[in-house]
């Protein structure tokens, strides 16, 4: 069997399912707690208006509509024969549970619908919500829950308006871990204020909280996000294309060879992308990191403790 450097995530789905498994992005009408004036106003700075949701998604749309569009785009385009309903835009635990439930319920109710993927936030994160989504795992699917981490610099945090805290986090990631769910961690490099040890040190507290999946991404400019006017007056950069494959590459050098890697470069929608220009190429950021690895002679985990390190994936 083919191995690759790092541990995706689209490669573990294809040994699991034995075909493509494809990611239907759904929006489920949510808002957040940083947007209504709960915990803020006006958003973690680098998100957009859209609460970083599809482009192609059409909000007005039952959750059944939704699906049948992109299961139907999805087949045409790739082949896709098991789906994943993903709950994308803004934070899609924040309502009350019999809401939820039945958006949940709505989702997954398609046979080819072999697992749920919910985007959130730490604050969002109970118990109750917990429970509700282990009923879909005993029900035989797979439920992941994504939620954005970004940097362990709480002054970076801070600036972002993120209106959460890492010991936030880490208690939503217990809850995640004791339902038996899976954690996706999202995590941003070059956030204004961050320094690449701050990136190695979130890398870690991966590690340290298991995350089962991550979601790793360049800080890019999306002219409908806040830090838009931060990026024109010169008030913050992007990473450089160099900068950025070396970062990541140590990044996944001690990053936990089991923890799942969903993603590894981000972009806004091209009519809305301001910087960095070389993000809008995803495969060569993707092809690039893997060569840096190459070059090393290292892959994932490659310096993650020894008493893991052996295992393959
Ligand atoms: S990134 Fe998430 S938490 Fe922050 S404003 Fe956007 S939807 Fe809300």
């Amino acid at each position: 069997m083919h191995q690759t450097c790092v541990n995706y995530f689209h490669t573990h789905l294809l040994q699991v399912y034995g075909c493509r498994v494809q990611k239907l992005c759904l929006d489920g009408g949510f808002t957040c707690p940083n947007r209504d004036g709960t915990k803020a106003r006006g958003g973690c700075y680098f998100c957009d208006a859209s609460g970083s949701g599809a482009a192609h998604i059409v909000p007005t749309d039952s959750i059944t509509q939704q699906l049948r569009n992109q299961k139907k785009r999805c087949e045409q385009r790739y082949g896709a024969a098991r789906f994943i309903a993903y709950f994308q835009a803004f934070t899609n635990t924040y309502a009350s549970i019999p809401r939820l439930r039945s958006l949940y319920d709505e989702a997954t109710a398609d046979p080819q619908v072999v697992g749920l993927s919910v985007g959130t936030r730490a604050d969002c994160i109970t118990p109750a919500v917990c429970e509700l989504l282990a009923e879909y795992v005993t029900r035989g699917l797979r439920v992941w829950v994504e939620i954005g981490v970004q940097t362990i610099n709480q002054r970076t945090l801070d600036q972002m308006n993120r209106a959460e805290t890492v010991d936030d986090y880490r208690r939503a990631a217990q809850l995640v871990k004791q339902a038996g769910l899976e954690l996706v961690a999202h995590v941003i490099a070059g956030l204004p204020g961050d320094t690449g040890e701050d990136f190695l040190r979130t890398i870690r507290f991966l590690n340290e909280i298991m995350a089962d999946g991550a979601k790793i991404h360049n800080l890019y400019i999306d002219s409908r996000a806040t830090l838009a006017s931060w990026w024109r007056d010169g008030k913050c950069r992007v990473l450089g294309f160099e900068e950025y494959v070396s970062l990541v590459a140590d990044g996944l050098e001690i990053l936990s060879p089991r923890c799942l890697i969903h993603r590894l470069s981000g972009q806004a929608p091209r009519q809305y992308h301001l910087a960095p220009a070389w993000a809008l190429d995803k495969n060569l950021v993707i092809h690039s990191i893997e060569k840096e690895l190459e070059r090393r002679r290292s892959r994932q985990g490659a310096r993650y403790p020894s008493e893991v390190s052996s295992e393959s994936f």
